[in-house]
């Protein structure tokens, strides 16, 4: 299927609403049954039933066709953000006793459910350097029942190698997830190289205008069956019609607002590596980073997002430049319209500061969709005033 007839067409029953353009947002919490065996069926098949919007709703399994068709994936689900989705993810595949393999740094909440939820039923993992495959290799247990990926990792962009990851893990029947927000299925398509789940959150690139949370996990049918009939009715995080809707709208516009991104993000990384308050930049696509050949090997493209190290003595210095900024926000996120920073200092207390760490040093940037002069231009001015 052509990525444009997934996103302008594919799964909208135009004709059956008057033939609008855009889909109707069925905003409605029951569904009215006509005989008593309808109702019987739909209690033993909720998934394939339109019963309750907990379960089905007409106006999010349009946006589910979509995001599964460009996952190439049997079928998915949308929660109300990322970490539901993550959440889900795991939970539907580890019982009491179990262990996980994980990628070290994952997302911050995959990484609370992995340190102080998991361990409450009984539940460990192992945290490993994922751009080694032997890592794997050696952290793998008897009981180990998921693979933990995140590709890139969204502040450092580690990569792993995802078809050798799924050799791995096929051979020992463990389910792999990755976390693959970084890409989107436009730049990556995890299922296609064989990982059982690949979520994304939808708030970032999908959405595209920082005013919906979503999570998406695709993956086969009967795993996504699975996880729909305990962990998304159960939890009951699935993605309200409202906010489907507005991620199908974002989805419209989501391959123009890579290419922006994409020939921007250029631009910028281009001018920050010729900055001297720059030491050094991580950014997936560009030829200095040290798994430059696999991004390129198994990602279609990279955008947005980059971290940089900047050059200084102390942590005022680095407040001074983010303060100074007057068009970039500084604010979690990305994937929206705005670029963003967030100095990683801001996760420390000031007297923890430690000029000599590298990672203390790091901003990391978002590019959006403004100009990308307009940017250099705000870049440039903080840095002088350092
Ligand atoms: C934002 C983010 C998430 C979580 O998504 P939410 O929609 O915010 O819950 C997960 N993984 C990555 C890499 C993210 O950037």
């Amino acid at each position: 299927m052509d990525t444009s007839y997934i996103i302008n067409e594919f799964a909208e029953e135009r004709e059956n609403y008057f033939n609008a353009v855009s889909p109707p947002i069925m905003q409605t919490s029951n569904f009215v049954f006509n005989k008593v065996d309808d109702m019987r069926k739909a209690f033993v098949d909720e998934y394939s039933t339109y019963l309750y919007s907990r379960g089905k709703n007409p106006t999010v399994d349009i946006l589910r066709k979509k995001l599964a068709a460009l996952d190439g994936a049997e079928d998915c689900l949308v929660f109300n953000s990322g970490a539901a989705a993550i959440f889900a993810s795991v939970f539907a595949n580890v019982k009491a006793g179990d262990h996980i393999v994980s990628v070290d740094k994952p997302y911050t909440w995959a990484q609370k459910m992995f340190n102080d939820i998991l361990p409450r039923f009984g539940v460990t993992t192992t945290y490993i350097d994922g751009r080694q495959i032997e890592n794997f290799e050696r952290a793998i247990l008897p009981n180990t029942a998921v693979i933990y990926l995140e590709s890139p990792n969204s502040w450092d962009y580690a990569i792993q190698d995802l078809p050798a990851v799924v050799e791995l893990a096929k051979a020992e029947n463990i389910v792999t997830i990755i976390d693959n927000s970084y890409c989107t299925p436009l730049y990556q398509k995890p299922i296609e190289m064989g990982i059982d789940l690949s979520m994304q959150t939808a708030t970032k690139y999908i959405g595209g205008h920082s005013d919906a949370l979503g999570g998406v996990l695709s993956g086969g049918k009967a795993m996504i069956e699975k996880i729909f009939n305990s962990e998304y009715l159960n939890i009951g995080s699935g993605i309200s019609p409202f906010n489907a809707w507005l991620l199908i709208r974002g989805l419209r516009t989501l391959p123009a607002r890579l290419d922006r991104i994409t020939a921007s993000t250029k631009k910028v990384v281009a001018y920050l590596k010729g900055h001297p308050k720059v030491e050094s930049i991580l950014f997936p696509f560009d030829e200095s980073f040290p798994q430059f050949e696999l991004a390129k090997k198994q990602m279609k493209g990279a955008c947005g997002l980059m971290t940089f190290v900047i050059k200084a003595n102390n942590i005022q210095q680095i407040e001074t430049f983010c303060e100074s900024l007057e068009h970039i926000f500084m604010a979690v996120s990305w994937g929206g319209h705005e670029s963003l920073i967030i100095p990683k200092c801001s996760g420390i207390q000031p007297g923890e500061f430690d000029a000599s760490n590298k990672e203390h040093r790091m901003i990391r940037l978002y590019v959006g969709l403004e100009e990308p002069e307009y940017l250099v231009k705000d870049l440039q001015q903080a840095f002088e005033k350092m």
